[in-house]
């Protein structure tokens, strides 16, 4: 951390390090931010450059829309901010002119959330495959899959394209994998209410399954009994994920479905993840492990909530 720093004797240096030393001892534990040119005894004027905070990530939230609009959109981009903008800066647009292979290398992942329609000409497509192909992160949320039907590289991405859907209703989600970091967090069995879609495929076999429909408790439109509804896959060097909720603006309040959410976008970002990967192992109540995380969630959400909920941008 010090190295560029050279003190002009050793002597000097030693002191100036042991006093160093001395105030990060007295200060202990809660002294998180202690930059390295601290010491107020040091005098090499210039050269103390404070060590860098982390580089901070970006998130691109994309939301544009050729066909149907969602009144939900700015309820998600807010929530994403709210449940992000701690770790990431969050750009959110509707300008697909954003995707340029120089521009899109800036972000850890993109966010389609619930776009429609044909929304990127030709170059923006190449260009987009490009950023996948080169590790890029994708999550797409609800409509997302109602997007650029005619774009045969996006459907393989996705894992399947919106066909039609009921009205909308409670019903169960049943998680299949308790273990990512976007379900984990998430009851076997997740009663919930949204507007549910019907996919033109099954994915199942393309991709991860994290959680199934149970038609049986749906009216309407069903998938005969095996309706994937959020699921993940490496695709050609990048990583995708998808959820098919968020349709209603109450889904950004819903705490399970914002800690989904913001668990899919960290593994689309390709985020490091820290916690264990054994969280099935323990009872449907949740144990130390586990209720270390999602504690950590919620005092985050409860303190972005107050402080970056009014941000918009
Ligand atoms: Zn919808």
């Amino acid at each position: 951390m010090q190295h560029g720093n050279a003190p002009a004797s050793p002597l000097v240096g030693r002191v100036a390090l042991l006093g160093a030393a001395l105030v990060v001892a007295t200060l202990g534990l809660g002294a998180r931010q202690v930059a390295p040119s601290a010491p107020t005894t040091t005098t090499t004027a210039g050269s103390g450059t404070p060590a860098a905070a982390p580089a901070r990530g970006r998130l691109l939230v994309f939301s544009k829309t050729a066909s149907f609009r969602h009144q939900s959109i700015p309820d998600g981009i807010k929530a994403i901010k709210e449940l992000l903008g701690d770790r990431y800066d969050v750009d959110a647009t509707e300008d697909s002119a954003v995707f340029t292979a120089d521009n899109l290398a800036r972000y850890r992942a993109v966010i389609f959330l619930s776009t429609t329609g044909d929304i990127l000409n030709d170059e923006q497509q190449k260009d987009f495959q490009g950023y996948i192909a080169t590790g890029g992160g994708y999550a797409g949320v609800h409509a997302a899959a109602d997007t650029e039907h005619t774009w045969p590289w996006y459907g393989e991405l996705v894992g399947a394209y919106f066909k039609t859907h009921p009205n909308i209703q409670p019903a169960l989600v049943r998680v299949e994998d308790r273990t990512h970091r976007s379900t984990r967090m998430l009851p076997a069995e997740w009663r919930r209410t949204d507007e549910w879609y019907v996919y033109n495929r099954n994915p199942r076999g393309r991709v991860k399954v994290l959680a199934n429909l149970d038609d049986s408790t749906i009216q309407g439109a069903t998938m005969g009994g095996d309706h994937p509804i959020a699921w993940y896959h490496e695709f050609e060097g990048g990583r995708s994920w998808y959820t098919g909720g968020g349709h209603t603006s109450e889904s950004y309040t819903e705490d399970l479905f914002r800690k989904h959410l913001e668990g899919g976008i960290l593994w689309a970002a390709g985020a490091a993840d820290t916690a264990p990967q054994d969280a099935t192992q323990v009872p449907a109540g949740g144990a130390t492990t586990k209720d270390a995380t999602t504690t950590d969630a919620t005092t985050k959400d409860a303190t972005t909530t107050g402080s970056a909920g009014g941000t918009p941008k």
